[in-house]
């Protein structure tokens, strides 16, 4: 069995607590003041701060407070977007703002590869990540995207939320001397959309996979898919329906079958109306 020690800081052992309260169990040994057993550890802090991680996965568990300093990482903010590529369901963007004492916090999450995080972690640590950093949030209903699609492509909305994400995350905080956002467009094109809105927030450094490099894109994308999932289940209990995500084959019958009960006018409601998949049902 693994054994790792630790001697944790205050913030250090806040922290566990704040990951691992739901799993805390009794215990009968007057110098460990929490004991915790997630799955396949056992974690005991002891009165001293002094952390003990036992059993198989002892070490994934200690890895997150054995504090390698990261001097290279450097205060941001960070957007993307989800539900663009989605018949049914709203588009959700999301703008955060990451700071150097929120770096353990958020690894500790494993909010590093937000691409391979499940829908089940995603419900989980989203409201933690929210409690956390500052973000803004927006939410483009399917009536409203029905509204405005015809006068704006799908890249021109986003760089429109996007950069409203930005103005309203910069009410609530500094923003950052970096911001960074996952390449959807060319860089003039972002700013070309954006030609006639009152205020655009500037010098945005936009690259592609940016979730993967940046914390703060990631947290905006796990909000922002955190939203997409609770619109969905809104919608879901609202009709009784089950929506497929995505735009293939399952999304084609799905809609044929919404629409038999609940007819064809009630599809600007829950589904972007511009996809293909209209056509290719014959509606
Ligand atoms: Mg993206």
């Amino acid at each position: 069995m693994n054994t790792i020690s630790l001697t944790l800081s205050k913030s250090q052992q806040d922290l566990l607590h704040t990951l691992y309260h739901e799993y805390e169990v009794e215990n009968n040994n007057a110098y460990i003041a929490h004991q915790y057993r997630p799955m396949d550890c056992v974690i005991s802090l002891y009165t001293s701060g002094k952390a003990v991680f036992q059993g198989k996965s002892a070490e994934e568990y200690a890895s997150a407070f054995q504090v390698t300093e990261t001097t290279s990482f450097e205060e941001h903010a960070g957007s993307d977007e989800v539900g663009t590529g989605d018949f049914f369901g709203p588009i959700c963007v999301c703008a955060a703002k990451v700071t150097k004492k929120d770096v353990s916090f958020l690894e500790s999450l494993g909010v590093k590869d937000s691409k391979q995080i499940t829908d089940e972690v995603i419900l989980r640590i989203a409201p933690q990540i929210m409690e956390r950093v500052p973000y803004a949030l927006l939410i483009l209903n399917n009536v409203k995207y029905n509204e405005v699609n015809p006068t704006n492509n799908m890249n021109e909305m986003k760089a429109k939320l996007h950069n409203q994400c930005y103005i309203n995350l910069s009410k609530k905080t500094a923003l950052p001397k970096k911001i960074v956002i996952d390449q959807f467009c060319e860089e003039k094109t972002y700013y070309r959309y954006l030609k006639d809105m009152p205020y655009v927030v500037g010098n945005i450094y936009f690259t592609p996979r940016a979730e993967n490099q940046f914390l703060a894109v990631a947290c905006g994308a796990i909000i922002s898919r955190y939203a997409f999932l609770k619109s969905m289940e809104k919608m879901s209990e609202t009709y009784h329906f089950s929506f497929p995500k995505g735009a293939g084959s399952a999304v084609d019958e799905a809609i044929l079958k919404f629409v038999k009960e609940y007819g064809k006018e009630e599809l600007r409601n829950v589904a972007k109306l511009n996809f293909k998949n209209i056509q290719k049902v014959g509606l």
